[in-house]
């Protein structure tokens, strides 16, 4: 089958009112093209049986493979197999492998079936049915006139398991040899979306296959790289190739593809070269030792740390000197040397980070919102201070402070 045309449908008021975003939809439609499916149109309706039927009988004109989730469940408002019965009069019938599920989960819940729940097992007459391993109700696919029709519960949960298991091997085998689409995020640090696009002009310019784009996000910058190609093998080679050539101008800042974050480079890291680490967190109040024990096994490496927010704390935990404080204040390249050395030594770790600064919104020591020194404190005497200006609210402050830290941590491990 070549161009085909598929469109998604999620049934569901609380998609409408904005209780739930429609995730299934999204995950469906990154998954399609990866199987060169193109996905033409996204439509919510209300669990309203006649916009459903209307709905349908609309995608039933114009795809060539709709794939609906949600609204198979047992209650009065879950109406998919009712509105599709309309465009298509095709029988429902129980599906008696399905049926003696729902009767068994009641049976060891000790709880009386209601009648409704029998709703659950009926499936359309001649649908290959597809079964549902984590939920009651069994998804469906069906051919009606040129249209494949997929029904999926709404639980993303049961709808990702049958997709995967069941719903790609079908499609797959449905239209062929088609291309397959596969995208990669590579992932920047210390650079910013400009930066990273002037440095790259040229590869951008003359992009085609793989297609580039840059996205300044929260944690850094990333850019996705899309290939398409007749093989897993062939894609996968557009794919590094491409990588290959953007590391070669920014290199520096790469930091890590895909799911991987930055805590947890900077925790493999550590346990590559048998390091521990300890933090003093003044503004930060824990945010950066919070990041670190995210990771997986960031007991081998990750000492602790001391949330020393007052200056007494400063004074009486960390032993930070009355003559800094005095002279320099707690806001100083001074101060946030000691306590990156301090918390080292008395934690008993091999490296020491510290983060001294002003959230905001009022000064410190006459210093400015934003203002935030980070200092990092090795065994050997070996030591590097940074001061950083950044801007944005109190909470901003401290998460940039935060990400901040581990960028400088991951540079002075790398
Ligand atoms: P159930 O048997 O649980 O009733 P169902 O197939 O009838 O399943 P719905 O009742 O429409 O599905 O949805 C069940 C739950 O799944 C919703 O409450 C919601 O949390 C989630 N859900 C439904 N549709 C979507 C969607 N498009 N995106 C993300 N989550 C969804
Ligand atoms: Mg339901």
């Amino acid at each position: 089958m070549k161009n085909v045309k598929s469109e998604i449908i999620a049934v569901g008021t609380e998609l409408l009112l904005g209780q739930i975003a429609n995730t299934n939809a999204q995950w469906l439609s990154e998954r399609l093209a990866l199987y060169g499916i193109n996905v033409y149109n996204h439509t919510v309706v209300g669990d309203n049986l006649q916009r459903v039927e209307d709905a349908f009988s609309q995608a039933h004109d114009r795809s060539d493979i709709v794939i609906v989730t949600g609204g198979l469940g047992p209650t009065e408002d879950d109406l998919t197999r009712e509105a599709f019965q309309r465009i298509s009069h095709l029988e429902l019938v129980e599906h008696p492998p399905s049926m003696k599920k729902i009767e068994t989960f009641f049976a060891k819940q000790e709880s009386v079936m209601t009648p409704n729940n029998r709703k659950q097992a009926r499936v359309f007459k001649d649908a290959y049915v597809l079964n549902n391993q984590v939920g009651m109700a069994p998804g469906m696919i069906i051919t009606h006139g040129s249209t494949t029709w997929i029904f999926l519960p709404g639980v993303p949960r049961e709808m990702k398991q049958l997709v995967t298991n069941d719903v790609f091997p079908y499609l797959q085998k449905l239209i062929g040899n088609e291309e397959i689409i596969k995208s990669t995020v590579l992932k920047f640090i210390g650079i910013g979306e400009s930066a990273l696009e002037h440095e790259l002009r040229d590869i951008i310019q003359h992009q085609s296959n793989p297609t580039i784009a840059p996205l300044a996000q929260d944690e850094g910058v990333v850019i996705r790289l899309t290939a398409k190609e007749r093989s897993e093998e062939k894609v996968n080679d557009l794919l590094e190739n491409m990588k290959q050539q953007i590391l070669a101008k920014v290199g520096s800042h790469f930091y890590g593809v895909d799911n991987e974050r930055l805590e947890n480079q900077v925790i493999s890291l550590l346990k590559k070269q048998n390091k521990r680490i300890a933090a003093a967190e003044s503004l930060t109040g824990g945010m950066f030792t919070d990041k670190l024990i995210t990771v997986e096994g960031a007991s081998s490496v990750c000492r602790g740390g001391i949330v020393c927010y007052d200056t007494k704390v400063k004074q009486d935990v960390l032993d930070v000197s009355n003559a800094v404080i005095e002279k320099k204040g707690v806001v100083s390249a001074e101060c946030a040397l000691e306590m990156a050395d301090h918390v080292r030594r008395k934690l008993d770790a091999s490296i020491g980070i510290s983060f001294t600064g002003v959230a905001g919104p009022d000064e410190v020591e006459g210093k400015p919102t934003g203002t935030v020194y980070i200092a990092i404190a090795q065994d050997a005497g070996d030591q590097t201070i940074e001061k950083f200006t950044f801007q944005g609210t109190r909470n901003a402050v401290r998460k940039r402070a935060t990400l901040k830290g581990l960028e400088i941590l991951f540079n002075y491990l790398k």
